[in-house]
């Protein structure tokens, strides 16, 4: 039998999921494996993990990938992406607390990855630039700018599995005035180090993470105020003095922002914090994945098929409240129908599985809700396949005290201290509040001495 031949396009947590994937199944004896083969734009594994000051482009001149910020500490408590065989105590070697600085939790996810075994199939300095797809051959053609030879290179796959993200290519507004603001004016892509904002007036315009993260960094580093711009609905969060909500940015006179309710103030920067667009400039309309960031992307059987053509695989392509775990239950799934372990249905009933999960989609109220409908959703795929079983639900429920204790206190909830559902472990506490700690290097927080958790903190 010919060897079948896949291209996995990003080196991320997603990308990196399915390479390993595959290994586990050569480590296991698994034989008429295909052949791999992963490109990667950038210089190196980690996805938006990879913290880069640049901005714009790269030094290839490829659009800069990360939207990650120095002094980004993990928004989601870690015992919620804790690996089912790979636990934070065995990474460290001690208990840590519940929410690590993002070099820390690089450490983490990085550490798992055997870069000997997994490093020989990626192509680093490679961005994919165009995909096809042939009915008679049943190939993808695959054409790559290697910028290390500066030669464009072809090849063709019996699958592609795209893992390339979708928190990287701003949607960006405008408002009246914007050409005239004498300030700075950017997206949450291009937010780097709060420290510039120390002692300004800043307008975030959005209510989602990125408005409530950049602008708590921004209170936490020394901004003299932080207003927040929300469309629809407030945030609603107990903000500190010198944060605060305000409905929408109508237009801007000079460096006066006037709002919906009438009022207006001067600032000095705007930070769009307006989201991400779905973007894959490599993929022709007929296999392009059109979306918005949700929980079950439509037209994706299993959240990964493409319907019109389910040898192209979508990962990680949901909203997320679970990540790493998440695209791991993915690429194992994916893998095992890609070698033939799980049977893939026919189009109709793939088609009426898909509308089983929108028509449940489509009545979620409220986060609780969305928490328990991606639990089930990843319970679904880990059924058929050999990835180790995890507390998903369990996980869920911790995502629930986590925006309680948001709820409670926006400043203070990264705190809290969860126990884990791998190995029991109840975190430890930071041994000052997180305002105070503004080093978050991988040294510096682990130099900390973190406290002990009384039993009060162990969350049942
Ligand atoms: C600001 C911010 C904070 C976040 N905080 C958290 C957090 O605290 N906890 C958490 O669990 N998650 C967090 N996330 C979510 C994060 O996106 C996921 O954890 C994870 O990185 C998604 O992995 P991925 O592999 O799907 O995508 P990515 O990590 O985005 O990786 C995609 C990869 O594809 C590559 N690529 C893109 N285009 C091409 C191309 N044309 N050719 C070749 N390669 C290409 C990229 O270079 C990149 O390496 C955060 C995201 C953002 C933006």
């Amino acid at each position: 039998m010919k060897q079948q031949k896949i291209a996995i396009l990003g080196a991320g947590p997603s990308g990196l999921a399915q390479l390993r994937a595959f290994e586990a199944a050569r480590q296991a004896g698994v034989q008429n494996l295909p052949e791999v083969v992963c490109y990667e734009k950038q210089n190196d594994i980690g996805g938006m993990w990879n913290y880069t000051w640049r901005t714009g482009l790269d030094k290839n001149g490829e659009p800069v990938h990360g939207s990650m910020y120095r002094y980004l500490w993990s928004n989601g408590p870690k015992e919620c992406l804790e690996f089912a065989d790979y636990s934070f105590d065995e990474h460290f070697g001690q208990a840590i607390p519940s929410y690590p600085p993002r070099a820390v939790l690089k450490d983490y996810i990085m550490g798992r990855i055997d870069k000997a075994a997994i490093f020989k199939y990626i192509r680093f300095e490679c961005p994919v630039r165009w995909v096809t797809y042939d009915e008679s051959s049943k190939m993808f053609t695959v054409t790559v700018m290697n910028h290390k030879t500066g030669e464009q290179e072809t090849n063709e796959f019996d699958y592609v599995v795209v893992a390339t993200g979708h928190f990287s290519t701003p949607n960006m507004p405008y408002f009246e005035g914007l050409e005239q603001f004498p300030g700075r004016v950017l997206h949450a892509h291009d937010f780097r180090d709060a420290l510039e904002y120390e002692n300004q007036n800043v307008l975030l315009v959005g209510a989602s993470y990125s408005a409530e993260d950049i602008g708590s960094q921004c209170f936490k580093y020394g901004a003299k105020s932080v207003t927040i711009s929300y469309r629809s609905n407030p945030i609603g969060f107990d903000w500190p003095e010198g944060m605060a909500e305000r409905p929408l940015l109508t237009h801007l006179e000079g460096d006066i922002g006037h709002f919906a309710d009438g009022t207006s103030k001067q600032f000095d920067s705007i930070v769009m914090c307006t989201g991400y667009l779905f973007h894959f400039p490599f993929m022709p309309d007929e296999l392009r994945l059109q979306t918005h960031n949700c929980l079950y992307p439509d037209n994706l059987y299993k959240g990964i098929f493409f319907q019109p053509n389910p040898k192209l695989i979508y990962l990680g392509m949901q909203d997320q409240y679970y990540t790493f775990n998440m695209f791991d239950a993915q690429a194992w799934y994916a893998r095992d129908v890609i070698l033939g372990q799980i049977a893939l249905p026919e189009a109709d009933a793939r088609q009426q599985d898909m509308q089983t999960w929108l028509a449940r989609h489509e009545q979620l109220s409220g986060c609780h809700d969305s928490i328990d409908f991606q639990a089930s959703y990843i319970r679904d795929l880990l059924g058929p396949t050999d990835y180790p079983d995890f507390a998903v639900e369990e996980q869920g429920e911790l995502f629930k005290q986590w925006l309680q204790d948001k709820e409670e206190n926006i400043m203070a909830f990264r705190e809290k201290s969860y126990t884990s559902t791998v190995t029991g472990t109840l975190a430890t506490q930071l041994p000052a509040p997180w305002l105070a700690i503004k080093d978050d290097s991988l040294e510096s927080f682990m130099s900390l001495d973190f406290i002990e958790s009384n039993t009060l903190d162990k969350i049942d």
